[in-house]
């Protein structure tokens, strides 16, 4: 048999999954992968193998939320998956707390651990755990792995994570945390893949997708990133704003006189490119409409600009740059934004490529310009790659 991990990456309404074979001793190797959509009403189905191939295409009935949608996953993979062991459940956990910096093997404490550090991260971190106590009751044998997308950013320096905050404030965990780590350390473990001296460089990493951040490393570590202590800072984003001055909040609720959980949703889920859009969240959508709506020109141009403001504020972090990496749904696709970006960083030297950009690099600019890459992340690798590491850890 060969023995399988189970990578599960769960929103409010999403179930995202990917299977893959933790034999030999290379990278785990991707088996299938699937996504329900809408859960909790009708949701629909669909599942792909390891070279892409559909598999599955389904709808099941209204209430059907994450556990039916978990033991149908378990169901499936017992008929579908012969001559496969599932050994092992992975998770996407988006907040570790400054407690864990690698993935870490959940028992009762850790999972109480990361229970409490829900109020920091109070749209995501509950659907994160739900599929973890799904599993601890119906597989309670089944050895569950968390891999956390602050962890990456935990070794930056101290002055790097400060907020200029009274220190109990400090202590009592208000600080800058950092997200997308495990796109990051991703991309860092392909950095020598992708040139060899970058390996050891002056590497900003650009993740455009949804959620949007950038994170400045040296020699493949994170010393600073654009997100702080929750996924609403930096860059403007599909729907959140981005880095907004604290005293904003203060007016929406005395003088606009909306309560805390209405002031909360308009920044997650009603700002950003659809905010400032009107129209939409979706770059490829703004992306048509944009030659003749002033609107979704006007969404794309902010992006573009604090893209711009953020990497030049990474660039002083850094001391400089050798390459600038672009990942994401937006960053590995939208050949528009990354020409936009580069223009906008002739300051440093950029030269775009005009040619090898329009058809998806992967090297975007000139040879005599720093380099910027094109370079597709894998999140659901790195928590394979986690779960594994965890996993023999805990055997030694
Ligand atoms: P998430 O943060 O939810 O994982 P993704 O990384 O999938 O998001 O990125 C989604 C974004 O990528 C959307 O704005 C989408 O429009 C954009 N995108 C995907 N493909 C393209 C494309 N071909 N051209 C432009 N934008 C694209």
């Amino acid at each position: 048999m060969t023995p399988v991990c189970l990578v599960l990456n769960a929103g409010s309404s999403s179930l995202k999954f990917q299977v893959f074979a933790l034999d030999g001793a290379g990278d785990p190797r991707r088996v299938f992968r699937g996504l329900f959509e809408g859960l909790g009403g009708a949701p629909h189905l669909l599942i792909w193998d390891g070279a892409g191939a559909a598999e599955a295409d389904a709808t099941f009935d209204e209430g059907f939320g994450h556990e039916e949608a978990l033991l149908h996953v378990a169901a499936w993979l017992r008929e579908h998956g012969s001559g496969l062991a599932l050994v092992a459940a992975g998770h996407r956990v988006v907040h570790g707390g400054m407690a864990y910096a690698a993935p870490t093997r959940v028992d009762n404490a850790v999972l109480g651990a990361l229970e409490r550090l829900v109020p920091l991260a109070p749209l995501h971190q509950p659907h994160n755990l739900e599929p973890i106590r799904i599993i601890r009751r119906r597989f309670p044998d089944l050895p569950q792995v968390a891999c956390f997308d602050t962890a990456f950013h935990r070794d930056q320096p101290e002055l790097a994570q400060l907020f200029a905050l009274p220190r109990a404030m400090t202590e009592a965990g208000v600080r800058r945390y950092g997200f997308h780590g495990l796109s990051y350390a991703y991309i860092a473990s392909v950095l020598a893949d992708t040139d060899p001296a970058l390996a050891a460089g002056r590497v900003v990493v650009a993740h455009l997708g949804n959620g949007a951040s950038l994170c400045a490393l040296r020699a493949g570590r994170s010393v600073a990133t654009t997100m702080g202590f929750s996924a609403l800072d930096g860059l403007p984003m599909g729907t959140r704003c981005g880095s907004l001055d604290a005293g904003v909040v203060f007016y929406m609720l005395r003088e606009m006189r909306l309560d805390a959980d209405e002031a909360e949703r308009i920044l997650y889920t009603r700002s950003g490119l659809l905010g400032i859009s009107g129209l939409s969240n979706d770059m490829r959508e703004l992306r048509m409409r944009a030659a003749a709506d002033p609107d979704a020109r006007r969404a794309i141009d902010l992006f573009v600009y604090r893209i711009g403001r953020e990497l030049g504020s990474l660039v002083a972090a850094l001391s400089g740059i050798d390459a600038l990496i672009f990942t994401g749904g937006i960053g590995e696709n939208d050949a528009a934004t990354r020409a936009e970006v580069l223009r906008g960083a002739a300051w440093a030297g950029f030269t775009l490529d005009e040619a090898a950009n329009a058809s998806g690099g992967p090297r975007v600019t000139t040879g005599a310009s720093p380099a910027a890459w094109v370079v597709p992340t894998d999140e659901e690798l790195m928590i394979a790659r986690g779960t594994r590491a965890a996993l023999s850890e805990a055997q030694c």
